[in-house]
């Protein structure tokens, strides 16, 4: 993290420089012609004022792969899963949705809450 670039090669958003989702045209990183324009997601815009904390990630980054890790441990209790060789291929991808959802969630909120 962060996730670059965040545009195509005609300049259109791709992915959401802090979590990585489907991104919008709000960007917060296009400071030269050059640099990558950090195109953010709609959630991710919310907290558009909390990003400048990214510069210290290092923090954000662990708590965030914790959010991952416990939304992958739910979901797998949930639906009572111990062995992930069965998941078919919808359920595999559901996991790592799961995963990708739990960290983008969890780093959000370390942003939010970050004393700084
Ligand atoms: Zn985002």
């Amino acid at each position: 993290m962060p996730f670059t670039p965040t545009a195509d090669a005609q300049g259109a958003p791709t992915v959401c420089r802090c979590c990585a989702r489907r991104a919008i045209g709000t960007g917060v990183g296009l400071t030269k012609q050059k640099d990558d324009p950090g195109y953010l997601c709609g959630e991710c815009v919310l907290i558009i004022e909390d990003l400048a904390k990214m510069r210290r990630l290092d923090p954000f980054e662990l708590q965030a792969l914790d959010g991952g890790v416990e939304a992958v441990g739910e979901w797998l209790t949930e639906r009572g899963i111990s062995d992930l060789a069965l998941l078919d291929e919808l359920d595999a991808r559901m996991l790592v949705k799961a995963a990708w959802l739990g960290c983008a969630d969890r780093l959000r909120a370390a942003l939010r809450e970050a004393p700084f």
